[in-house]
């Protein structure tokens, strides 16, 4: 079997339409404020993007950049002026934050209500009971994939590996709340490949450049593969076997992996998302509709 490819890009589209058309609705352009403190060559690109993204969406997308320096008491007094701002309906501040800064208070002090990222307690809490939250981007950008391919989640074994407050728990939730039956995985599971292995979906969002292959893999499942590693020439034997991840290599001296190896698990699943083009794309539209969802709540 040959796995259908699940198209991040054109899901990542739907989902902008979406926003689109819920911001000609709401009658005016809710605000997004994306915080950057530091220099972060690849906090810098995400930041730029989700305020572009918003942009080009019809939202008013605005970056705040503090220097690295930054005291703590600082940014929660910025935070505090972005909740009581009523021009802004969603508050991101990027991670990782500068060592004098605990990321933790940073993210309690964001009110729950403009939290587009679903990290708050609050949220957190919420999405555990099953309530209507704002939902971990990542997460809720992968539940849209799994119902792009039409397949139901409802009895089927879920496995996902990782567990980080970011992405793994939260999908673990998500499952579970469609009624599938949810296994999480960790860096201290035995016989992860076993584990694995029976997942009729299986995510992977571990960090670990195509730790999972094919005897990972139940025949006809559905992977989603979360992971975004950038490899070097060192990675050029392990990936041999893949003539398109090899070519990009040889021409770019660097090659984005994912946590799945794509070439061999895509001759036994029934679908694959790749990277890229597969999660990515979701994370930042899902955060546009986190923004428009919070602007329609708070403004009601
Ligand atoms: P993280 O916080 O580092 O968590 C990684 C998880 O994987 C942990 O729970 C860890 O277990 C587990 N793990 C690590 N090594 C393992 C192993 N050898 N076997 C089994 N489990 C193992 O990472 P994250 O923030 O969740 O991100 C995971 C990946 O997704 C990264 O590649 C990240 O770049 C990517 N990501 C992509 C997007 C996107 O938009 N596409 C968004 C977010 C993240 P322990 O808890 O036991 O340590």
């Amino acid at each position: 079997m040959t796995a259908q490819i699940i198209d991040g890009k054109a899901v990542g589209q739907t989902v902008e339409l979406e926003v689109a058309s819920a911001i000609e609705r709401l009658g005016f352009r809710p605000g997004l404020v994306a915080v950057r403190v530091g220099n972060d060559p690849a906090s810098q690109i995400y930041v730029r993007s989700k305020a572009k993204k918003a942009r080009e969406l019809g939202l008013e997308g605005t970056e705040r950049i503090f220097a690295e320096t930054m005291s703590e008491d600082d940014l929660l007094a910025e935070v505090d002026r972005l909740n009581r701002d009523d021009t802004v309906d969603g508050i991101l501040v990027q991670l990782p934050l500068p060592k004098q800064i605990d990321a933790k208070k940073v993210i309690d002090a964001i009110s729950p209500a403009k939290d587009v990222d679903g990290f708050h307690p609050t949220n957190v809490g919420m999405l555990h009971l099953g309530r209507p939250t704002l939902v971990p981007c990542t997460p809720a950008g992968v539940m849209r994939l799994i119902e792009s391919t039409g397949e139901t989640i409802e009895g089927k074994h879920a496995v996902v590996i990782g567990r980080s407050d970011i992405v793994g728990k939260p999908m673990a939730s998500l499952l579970l709340q469609r009624n599938a039956t949810v296994t999480i995985c960790h860096s201290r599971t035995r016989d992860l490949a076993g584990v694995a292995r029976e997942g009729d979906i299986l995510v992977a969002a571990i960090g670990r450049p195509i730790l999972v292959t094919a005897e990972f893999v139940k025949p006809g499942a559905i992977v989603i593969d979360v992971g975004m590693n950038r490899v070097g020439p060192e990675f050029g034997q392990t990936i041999a076997h893949d003539p398109d991840k090899t070519r990009l290599l040889d021409k770019n001296g660097t090659v984005l992996l994912g946590d799945v190896d794509y070439a061999r698990v895509r001759e036994i699943a029934s679908w694959i998302t790749p990277v890229p083009g597969g999660v990515g794309p979701m994370t930042i539209a899902m955060l546009m509709k986190n923004t428009v969802t919070a602007a329609e709540r708070r403004r009601a």
